[in-house]
């Protein structure tokens, strides 16, 4: 596992209990509104300090019973071929698992929710299914492959009785109030989506400015997009 960031405390990134946050070095997107280039640009990850997954697993070992669950996100998680030895070790701690995963990778998302290794996934939908559209926002980088398993991968959410949640990042130059409508019919009988909108103030990998949604098109979009699902805000 190469392991980039290690954040030891969070109270809101699993629903309900204190956590641990990993991040894993290395993303196949390139979404221009991505904030953390350092663990996707490989110009970037160069000069990145690789936290050695010993430090990891001493914590986890030092910590038990105040630090309830591991939220493994990154870059994308799945890239990393020993995810699932990392997570075995994980859960036979007696640590709760989410992984925040951008759906390309379905096999290896299959796989860890049919072990019952993930206690609850959060998929990223970047755009509505329409393939142009999807890869605009990602960087330009999507594949047919990639496309079709990001649909795989969220009608195998809806169909499992796995906690999960589904999220977008709203941007102005990329999403229009009809695309995240189309998302929400898309991931109907999921419990909850989550919109976050775009944060202006912080360093993107584009390095091109992006601009958040304004707040009267975002009560909008959640007026819509209540007719089909449970909307939060973050
Ligand atoms: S925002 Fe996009 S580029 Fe950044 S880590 Fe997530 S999927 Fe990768």
């Amino acid at each position: 596992m190469k392991i980039g960031g290690f954040q030891k405390l969070s109270l809101i990134d699993y629903p309900g209990k204190v956590s641990c946050i990993v991040f894993t070095i290395g993303c196949n997107f390139r979404c221009p509104y991505c904030y953390v280039p350092q663990l996707v640009l490989p110009e970037q990850i160069k000069k990145l300090k690789e936290i050695p997954i010993t430090e990891i697993f001493s914590f986890l070992q030092k910590n038990k019973g105040l630090n309830e669950a591991v939220v493994i996100t990154g870059g994308e998680p799945t890239l990393q071929p020993d995810l699932p030895e990392f997570i075995r070790r994980v859960k036979a701690m007696g640590y709760l698992v989410a992984l925040e995963t951008n759906g390309t990778n379905f096999e290896m998302l299959k796989n860890l929710i049919e072990e019952k290794l993930v206690d609850y996934v959060e998929m990223d939908i970047k755009n509505k299914l329409d393939f142009e559209k999807y890869n605009l926002t990602v960087g330009s980088v999507l594949t047919e492959e990639m496309f079709e398993n990001i649909k795989k991968s969220i009608k195998f959410l809806l169909k499992r009785n796995l906690p999960h949640e589904f999220r977008t990042t709203l941007v102005k130059e990329f999403h229009e109030i009809d695309d995240v409508i189309e998302i929400a019919k898309a991931i109907k009988g999921s419990e909850v989506y989550y919109l976050q909108n775009f944060k202006a103030d912080v360093e993107i990998i584009g390095g091109k400015k992006l601009t958040p949604m304004d707040e009267e098109t975002l009560k909008e979009i959640v007026k819509e997009v209540s007719n089909f699902i449970r909307v939060v805000r973050r």
